[in-house]
């Protein structure tokens, strides 16, 4: 399967070059970066740290989805939006794992969908799509005596917040408890709130270091509080997921996929 990688100069654009190489079934169609990037000219592996395969960065994704059966993108919120009117364009599947998009940029991923398949996720781990399952079925399980509350921690670079994981994460319990998390989500805490409302979802966000991902869902009630935790070591984890999902997707329909759909979770 011919895969393409938009971004490819990135953190995780790099990964994923590096991890298409290796990965069996899946050829490397080409890499693009955004224009006045210096990566661009530059050999899409070596700038991943392998052999040198012919492939120079580019600045022309609509070329790459031409030559591509599925194109990988981890940019930028924007750019996304772009990638997806290629792929309905040209047919050619979108694995998206872009975070921080705005209500009309996902209304602009499920258009493309109706065209071509676009698998989103906002994390790419096995651990983490598990963690969405457990989040949801502990939510229903437990009633609103018992406070949920998210905390995330990422790397000093990361520039969306709460994260998507986090996001996702309160979009599970939400769903357990059967409420719409814009209803109960509270995203920043400052000054002299006021005691916490029952039936909330808060969030806490953390910035520092090199930390690649950790997220926790807690459920705190008066004499206990459960915990459900997940810690990414490194990139790898959500390049190998990527691919996984790239390969899922051929053969498939149109339409708007996740990755509990390439994992079998219901
Ligand atoms: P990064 O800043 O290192 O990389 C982004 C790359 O995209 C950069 O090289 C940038 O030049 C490139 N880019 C931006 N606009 C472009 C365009 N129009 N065309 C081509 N390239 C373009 O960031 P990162 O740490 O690699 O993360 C990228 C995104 O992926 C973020 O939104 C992040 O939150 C998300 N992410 C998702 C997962 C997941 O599992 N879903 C995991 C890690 C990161």
């Amino acid at each position: 399967m011919k895969i393409g990688i938009v971004g490819c100069a990135g953190r995780m654009g790099r990964m994923l070059v590096a991890t298409v190489l290796e990965t069996a079934g899946a050829d490397l169609a080409g890499g693009t970066e955004q224009p006045g990037s210096e990566a661009i000219g530059q050999d899409v592996a070596v700038l991943a740290g392998g052999d040198t395969t012919g492939l120079a960065v580019g600045d022309d994704p609509a070329a790459l989805f031409q030559q591509s059966d599925v194109v990988i993108d981890f940019t930028a919120p924007a750019a996304t939006v772009a990638h997806a009117a290629m792929a309905a364009e040209t047919g050619t599947a979108l694995v998206a794992g872009t975070t921080g998009l705005a209500s009309e940029d996902d209304a602009a991923l499920a258009q493309a969908a109706e065209r071509t398949v676009i698998l989103r996720a906002a994390n790419f781990s096995i651990g983490v799509n598990l963690m969405l399952g457990l989040t949801e079925q502990v939510a229903g399980l437990l009633g609103d005596d018992y406070d949920i509350e998210i905390v995330e921690m990422h790397h000093r670079h990361k520039v969306d917040a709460p994260s998507g994981t986090a996001l996702a994460i309160g979009e599970a319990a939400a769903k357990g408890r059967g409420v719409n998390l814009e209803d109960v989500s509270e995203r920043v805490r400052d000054g002299i709130t006021g005691a916490r409302r029952a039936g909330d979802i808060g969030f806490a966000t953390l910035r520092g270091g090199d930390v690649t991902g950790e997220h926790s869902a807690i459920f705190a009630t008066d004499g206990e509080r459960i915990e459900i935790t997940h810690k990414a070591a490194n990139r790898g984890l959500f390049a190998k997921g990527a691919i996984r999902a790239a390969l899922w997707t051929a053969g498939q329909p149109a339409g708007l996929y996740s990755m509990r759909d390439v994992l079998g979770f219901s």
